[in-house]
């Protein structure tokens, strides 16, 4: 097979370029391939970026973004609980903005980055890895020595058979969001992210209405598998809290549902393998994603950064077997291992349990209260939240 270039990366996403970014830090050549014209410009999410991911991104602000300072947390048989912070805590964007964002951080060398390409198969074959992709129209090759699949949930290795199948239903969530806009008549929204828990929102997952002025994205999901056995489906659960819901429907006036869509994201804590000879999976093909809040935009980024220095790494030592390659499995899971793995411990004892006293119990003071809602916006590890929240919580447990 002759190569055409060392890594090939697919997908410009949170996790395709960041890896991109560290590859070329590490001056490692590389292409990146991704469909979409704009990354990400049609990609179902919230498009709540917590600080940390900014920090990582090296950028203080993002023109086009909305700064969150507060957020609003309903959990069952408690009071709508404000939480106002200092400083802003992230920022809402469309993907879009978002997207562009991260790219402005990579070179747009014409040879590195290729928009509008879509990756149609994977193929491992001695000595290399090799792409079959559409762009213009036209289908073209690239050949490479490790291959970065960065493509999303519906990982496009995996469809190859490559690596590992796709994550199953009892560890993959899957939403529905309606994109909500007002005139510019009115005044925008108000800057708060709400988070609302218990079977009133959603099949033992979480609803979330983030606002980006005249615009809000709202939506609401579970564990596929959740979704499966409710009786209500989820745009059912949507028209109620937009319609029924005091709180919301009062913040929701004058606004008109633009557009309804879904999507699945992997809810499944630490999943292995993400390696095989040639291969590295980052970001949501990965399963780089919080179970417990669904963010997975910081942590595919980590993953990304992960992928592309291990990458370089074998570049350089021109090992590309898979043996080589599990040092990237340790590298990510050093650094986001705890909180996939106890986010997930998380979500099966409050969330997917579907308690309706876990609220009441947890949210005894305000302590706690800005515990939670601190590692909601991805200020707090899951394990440091833990560790805070469950003295109080046990106390309460057993004093009735
Ligand atoms: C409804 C919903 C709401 C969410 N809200 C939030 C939120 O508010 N904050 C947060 O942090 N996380 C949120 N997430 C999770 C977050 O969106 C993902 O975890 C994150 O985008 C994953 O990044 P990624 O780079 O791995 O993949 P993606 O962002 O999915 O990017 C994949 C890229 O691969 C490209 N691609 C796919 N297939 C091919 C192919 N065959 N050929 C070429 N290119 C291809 C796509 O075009 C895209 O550019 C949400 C997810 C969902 C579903």
């Amino acid at each position: 097979m002759t190569i055409d270039t060392d890594v090939a990366i697919v997908g410009a996403g949170p996790a395709g370029l960041t890896a991109a970014r560290r590859l070329e830090q590490l001056d490692i050549d590389f292409v990146l391939l991704s469909k979409e014209e704009v990354p990400c410009e049609h990609k179902v999410c919230g498009g709540f970026m917590p600080s940390r991911a900014l920090k990582h991104l090296g950028s203080r602000e993002i023109p086009g973004s909305y700064p969150v300072r507060s957020i609003r947390m309903k959990f069952p048989n408690v009071e709508l609980t404000t939480v106002d912070f200092e400083e802003p805590v992230g920022i809402n964007a469309t993907r879009k903005v978002l997207g562009e964002a991260m790219l402005r951080a990579v070179s747009r060398s014409s040879r590195r980055v290729s928009l509008a390409s879509e990756v149609q198969s994977v193929a491992v074959a001695s000595g290399g890895c090799s792409l079959s992709y559409i762009r213009g129209g036209e289908k073209q090759q690239l050949n490479c020595n490790i291959l970065i699949d960065a493509s999303g949930v519906n990982a496009v290795s995996a469809k190859s058979g490559l690596v590992r199948s796709r994550i199953p239903n009892d560890g993959m969530g899957y939403a529905v969001q309606f994109e909500m806009h007002r005139s510019q008549s009115m005044p925008p929204f108000p800057e708060a992210n709400y988070f609302l828990y218990g079977s009133e929102f959603s099949p033992r997952g979480y609803a979330w209405a983030f606002p980006r002025g005249h615009e809000m994205a709202i939506g609401t999901g579970g564990l596929v598998t959740s979704v499966q056995q409710s009786q209500v489906g989820l745009s059912e659960y949507l028209e109620r809290i937009t319609k029924n819901t005091g709180f919301i429907t009062s913040v929701l006036e004058g606004a008109e549902v633009e557009k309804k869509e879904a999507a699945l994201m992997p809810l499944a804590g630490v999943v292995r393998p993400s390696f095989s000879e040639h291969i590295l999976l980052a970001g949501d093909a990965a399963g780089h994603c919080s179970p417990i809040t669904g963010e997975g935009i910081y942590y595919s980024m980590i993953g990304g950064d992960a992928a592309g220095t291990v990458a370089a790494e074998a570049v350089r030592e021109r090992d590309f077997s898979a043996k080589f390659l599990s040092r990237y499995e340790r590298l990510w899971i050093g650094k986001i291992g705890s909180d996939l793995k106890w986010g997930l411990w998380l979500q099966k004892r409050l969330v997917r349990s579907g308690s309706s006293g876990f609220g009441s119990r947890l949210l005894k003071s305000e302590k706690t209260t800005r515990t939670i809602a601190e590692m909601l916006v991805g200020m707090r590890s899951v394990t440091s939240t833990i560790k805070a929240v469950l003295p109080s919580y046990l106390g309460s447990k057993i004093s009735g």
